[in-house]
C-alpha cells in the first residue's frame, strides 16, 4: 500500500512522500504525518543483527518509501548519509547510553539533516529541476543542514543566523563550508531571521524560483530519527530479550516522534520517557491534562532543548487523536489515557544537570553533556518511582559531544575537551558569508541572482 501523509490540521489534501518533503509545510499550515505506519515483525527485525547502522536504515525506510524510491537507490542514499560510528555505550548492567554524536557537526540533528537532504536531492535530480533551501538558524540546525546539502548538485542552501546570537564555532561550522551553502549574517535576532525567511516563502515575487525549508518540521527530517531505536534494540537484543525503556532529551521533540514511528512500526519499547529541561509543557500536559505554552522559553545549558512551545506537539497530539492548531490550541483532546500509558514525563533543572554531569563522571569516568544528561536524570527519576522501575532495560540518549559544550563541561569538571575529528581544523579554514541588515528588499535580490 502507498503510504500518503496528511496535514494535522486536515484541512489540505494528503500527498505522497515526494511532495510533503518538498513542501515542508501543508498548505493549511500543518504538519505531514503518514496515513499508514507499516508493521515489521520481530523475526524481520532480528535479522538487523548482523547489519551496519546504513543498512538497518535502508531496511527501516525502504518500507515506508519502497513506492516512491528503488531500494537499489535507497541503499545508496544510506550509504552515503551514514558513513559514521553510533557507539552503544554500556553504563552498568541494563542501562546504555546511545551516542548520536559521532556524525559531522558532533549533533544527533546529522541523522536527520543527511537523509532529508539525500532524499530531496534524489527527487529534484529525479525531476531535473533546481532547488533553494532556505532556513533560520539559532545556531545548531544551520551547521547540520549546511554539512548536509554541502557539495549536492542543483540545490543552493541559504542560511540566515543572527549576527550576535551564535557561537564562534557555530558560525565556522556554516561559514567554511563554500560552494553551494550560503551563509548570511542578519543585523537582528533569531526571530527577525525567521520573519525573513517566512516573507520569502510567501513573496508573490518570487513564486518562480523552487524554494523549501530544511527546517525540523520537515516530515523527510522525522522518518529517518526512527532509524536509531530499532538499530539500538538490535544490538542489545543478543544480551537482552526484553522491551526497552528510552529516556528522549527533548525540545522540539522531533526525536521523539521519531521513535513513536519506530514503535508502531513494531518495535518493542516498553516506554519513553520525555526528558525536558525546565521548559516542561510537554511534562505539565501529562500531568495536568491542560497544554499552556511557556512564553518566551526559559534559558537553560541545555540550550538546544530551549523550546516554549515544541514544533513537532502537534503531530504527537494527531497520533493520539486529537487536533492542535499552529498556535498551541486544543481543539480536540488527544487520549491522554494512552499517552500517559505510552510517556513519563520529567523536567530536571540546571542545577541537576550539572550535578548529573560531576556525578557521572566521578562514578562512571564518562563524560555526558548537558542534553544528554538531561535524559540521564529523567531516567534516574523513572527508576526511583517504583520498585516495578529498577532493573529495566534503558536506554538514554546521548544527542551532542561534550566538546560542543566546552565552556561548561570546564566550569563542571575543571577541564575541556578535545574537538571531534571533523571540527579540528576548522580554525584554519577561511570564512565567507554576508551581511545583510534586518530588511528584506535585500534578501529578495540575493535569492533573485542566486537563480539567474
Ligand atoms: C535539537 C536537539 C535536541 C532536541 O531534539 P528535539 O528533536 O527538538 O526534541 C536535543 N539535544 C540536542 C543536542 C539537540 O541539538
Amino acid at each position: 500500500m502507498m503510504t500518503k501523509y496528511y496535514s494535522t490540521n486536515l484541512k489540505a489534501p494528503s500527498v505522497d512522500f515526494r511532495e510533503a518533503l518538498l513542501k515542508g509545510l501543508a498548505p493549511d499550515g500543518g504538519l505531514y504525518m503518514p496515513l499508514h505506519i507499516p508493521k515489521l515483525t520481530v523475526k524481520e527485525m532480528e535479522k538487523f543483527s548482523s547489519l551496519e547502522y546504513h543498512e538497518i536504515a535502508c531496511e527501516v525506510l525502504k518500507s515506508l518509501l519502497f513506492d516512491e524510491i528503488s531500494s537499489k537507490d535507497l541503499e545508496a542514499i544510506c550509504r552515503d548519509a551514514y558513513n559514521f560510528v553510533v557507539p552503544l555505550e554500556k553504563v552498568n548492567d541494563r542501562k546504555y547510553i546511545l551516542r548520536l554524536d559521532q556524525g559531522p557537526t558532533a549533533s544527533f540533528k546529522d541523522f536527520a539533516a543527511r537523509m532529508m537532504a539525500r532524499l530531496m536531492h534524489y527527487f529534484i535530480s529525479r525531476d531535473k529541476t533546481r532547488f533553494t533551501i532556505l532556513t533560520a538558524t539559532s545556531g545548531d540546525t544551520g551547521s547540520a543542514v549546511a554539512s548536509a546539502f554541502h557539495g549536492l548538485e542543483n540545490i543552493n542552501v541559504i542560511i540566515l543566523f543572527p549576527a550576535k546570537e551564535v557561537s564562534d564555532i557555530q558560525r565556522k561550522q556554516m561559514t567554511t563550508l563554500h560552494d553551494n551553502v550560503k551563509v548570511i549574517s542578519i543585523d537582528g535576532k533569531f526571530d527577525d531571521c525567521q520573519r525573513l525567511v517566512k516573507m520569502a516563502f510567501n513573496d508573490q515575487a518570487l513564486s518562480d524560483i523552487p524554494l523549501s525549508s530544511a527546517n525540523s518540521i520537515n516530515i523527510g527530517r522525522l522518518l529517518p530519527q526512527s532509524v536509531y531505536y530499532f538499530y539500538a534494540w538490535v544490538k542489545l537484543k543478543n544480551d537482552n530479550d526484553d522491551k526497552v525503556i528510552f529516556s528522549v532529551p527533548s525540545g522540539n521533540f522531533g526525536n521523539l516522534m521519531g521513535g513513536i514511528i519506530a514503535r508502531e512500526m513494531g518495535l518493542p519499547v516498553r516506554k519513553f520517557i520525555i526528558s525536558t529541561n525546565s521548559n516542561n509543557e510537554v511534562p505539565e500536559l501529562l500531568r495536568t491534562g491542560f497544554y499552556k505554552a511557556i512564553s518566551p522559553s526559559i534559558n537553560c545549558i541545555s540550550s538546544a532543548m530551549n523550546v516554549g512551545h515544541p514544533s513537532n506537539l502537534a503531530r504527537i497530539v494527531a497520533y493520539y487523536g486529537g487536533l492542535m492548531d499552529e498556535a498551541g490550541a486544543i481543539l480536540k483532546n488527544p487520549d491522554l489515557k494512552r499517552m500517559r500509558n505510552d510517556f513519563y514525563g520529567v523536567s530536571v533543572s540546571d542545577e541537576e544537570t550539572r550535578s548529573t554531569i560531576s556525578e557521572f563522571f566521578k562514578n562512571k569516568k564518562l563524560i555526558l553533556e548537558p542534553h544528554g544528561a538531561v535524559a540521564w536524570e529523567g531516567m534516574k527519576y523513572y527508576e526511583n518511582l517504583s520498585d516495578n522501575n529498577k532493573n529495566q532495560l534503558f536506554v538514554s540518549l546521548e544527542t551532542a559531544h561534550p566538546a560542543k559544550f566546552n565552556e561548561e563541561i570546564k566550569s563542571i569538571l575543571g577541564f575541556s575537551l578535545p574537538f571531534p575529528e571533523s571540527f579540528r581544523d576548522i580554525d584554519s579554514k577561511k570564512e565567507e558569508f554576508m551581511e545583510m541588515e534586518n530588511n528584506y528588499e535585500e534578501l529578495r535580490s540575493y535569492i533573485r541572482t542566486l537563480n539567474k
